[in-house]
């Protein structure tokens, strides 16, 4: 089965819809989020539509690595980041996640509070 043809970021990945890609590699991409959660606030996608990030592990674990790598490597380039940031992998709807094409969230520039909302 392909991927949903409405999928938001197959689509920006494909340059059908508006979103600007600040990072790109064989695996991954990243764009700022829309709405943003912290001062810097990025996500970090697999090139390929798989619906969660256990999906991704199981279906293709080399674009997992270069999944973890892409964030790695979109932190070490943001100057808000150098402090630390947070990864969050939202997972199923009661978890908050919103568009089922997996995303790692990357967020910093401020402190952050522990349990997460
Ligand atoms: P989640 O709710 O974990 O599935 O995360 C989806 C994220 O995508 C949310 O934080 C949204 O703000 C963000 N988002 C939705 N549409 C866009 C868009 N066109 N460009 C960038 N980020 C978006
Ligand atoms: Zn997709």
């Amino acid at each position: 089965m392909g991927p949903p043809a409405d999928c938001l970021f197959c689509l920006i990945i494909a340059g059908r819809t508006p979103g600007h890609l600040v990072w790109q590699s064989e695996h991954a991409v990243a764009l700022r989020d829309i709405n943003p959660q912290a001062p810097t606030h990025l996500l970090v996608l697999p090139r390929q539509h798989h619906r969660d990030v256990a999906a991704l592990a199981a279906d293709d674990p080399d674009a997992l690595v270069g999944l973890l790598r892409g964030i790695g490597e979109v932190a070490a380039a943001q100057e808000d980041l150098r402090n630390g940031y947070r990864v969050v992998f939202n997972t199923g709807a009661e978890a908050g996640q919103s568009v089922f094409h997996c995303h790692a969230h990357v967020l910093g520039g401020r402190a952050m509070t522990w349990p997460p909302g």
